[in-house]
């Protein structure tokens, strides 16, 4: 079950990585769990993949296993997939994540969202794995989902499953809302070149309400970092708050963009950028 020194590169949307030492593509939620045994016993480190669509790996690899939840278990399935069969029974409220690139494990643990809506909206409880093999089950508020955060980002877990409460809607309106939000995707945002979506988070004012929220590409494009590149990592031209694969860029090139752009919009208006990516160590 276990493949060793898999190249990382092929299982993220930037394209960017070394090796794994160690890849496995578990069937089965006990495969997980001999997994995350076999973690346990041989002191590896772990990573849980989904689609690789907010991740940024080292170009050093990871030295460890990464675990790929794939389409063996429902959350390894597409956010996509989820909203269309929820939009194929006249059911919505997430319907305005069409076109997020991930799964719907990954979209659970990050608290996808988009355009007013987001994921945990609509859950109503998320079974998970822990490391020890203990199956739980968590209601949406022991979820404790926020903006970009869950409580699984700081539990050693792998999603499992989830049920969600969706909201009885008329198909022609939630069709309508997806292609509305894949439209403005495809003009707002820079789907040629690989990227792993929005790089930073938009910071806070310190008032905890949703629309206080100033943009961080608002915060970027007005320094004037559009089009800034270190060797094949550029601030997109066309969106500032994704950082895009121009060819052969590598994790140093991208995280040395982030640093310039993290010191330059912190020089220009005092605001420390959070990153949204997540950056696998190890
Ligand atoms: C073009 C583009 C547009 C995007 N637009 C948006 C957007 O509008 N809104 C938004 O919120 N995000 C957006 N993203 C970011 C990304 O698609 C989402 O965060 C998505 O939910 C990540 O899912 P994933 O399966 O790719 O997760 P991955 O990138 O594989 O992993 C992300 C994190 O989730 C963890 N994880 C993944 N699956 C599991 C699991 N089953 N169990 C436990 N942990 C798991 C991983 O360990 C990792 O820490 C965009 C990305 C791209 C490339």
């Amino acid at each position: 079950m276990i493949s060793r020194n898999v190249s990382l590169k092929k299982y993220n949307t930037f394209k960017i990585g070394g090796n794994a030492k160690l890849f496995a593509e578990p069937k089965t939620i006990r495969d997980i769990k001999d997994l995350f045994l076999f973690c346990r016993q041989n002191n590896e480190k772990f990573f849980i993949l989904g689609a690789g669509s907010n991740v940024l790996f080292g170009d050093e690899g990871f030295d460890g296993l990464v675990i790929k939840i794939g389409k063996h278990f429902e959350t390894g399935k597409s956010l996509h997939t989820l909203i269309q069969t929820a939009a194929d029974k006249g059911l919505g409220g997430i319907e305005k994540l069409e076109g997020i690139p991930g799964t719907i494990g990954g979209a659970i643990f990050m608290n996808a969202s988009a355009h007013g809506q987001q994921i945990s909206d609509c859950i109503e409880s998320v079974v998970s794995v822990t490391i020890y093999g203990e199956i739980i089950t968590r209601t949406k508020e022991e979820c404790k989902c926020a903006y970009r955060n869950s409580v699984f980002r700081m539990l050693d877990e792998s999603i499992l499953s989830a049920e969600f409460n969706f909201v009885p809607m008329a198909k022609d309106v939630i069709n309508k809302n997806r292609k509305e939000v894949l439209a403005w995707r495809r003009e707002k945002q820079p789907l040629k070149y690989p990227n792993a979506g929005s790089v930073f988070k938009n910071p806070t004012n310190n008032i905890p309400l949703a629309d206080s929220r100033v943009s961080a590409g608002y915060l970027i494009d007005s320094c004037g970092l559009k089009g800034c590149r270190v060797g094949d990592a550029q601030v997109s031209e066309l969106h500032a708050n994704f950082i895009v694969n121009r060819g052969s860029a590598t994790a140093k090139d991208v995280k040395a963009l982030i640093k310039k752009v993290t010191q330059t919009v912190k020089d220009a208006h005092g605001v420390d950028l959070e990153t949204e990516i997540i950056v696998a160590t190890g």
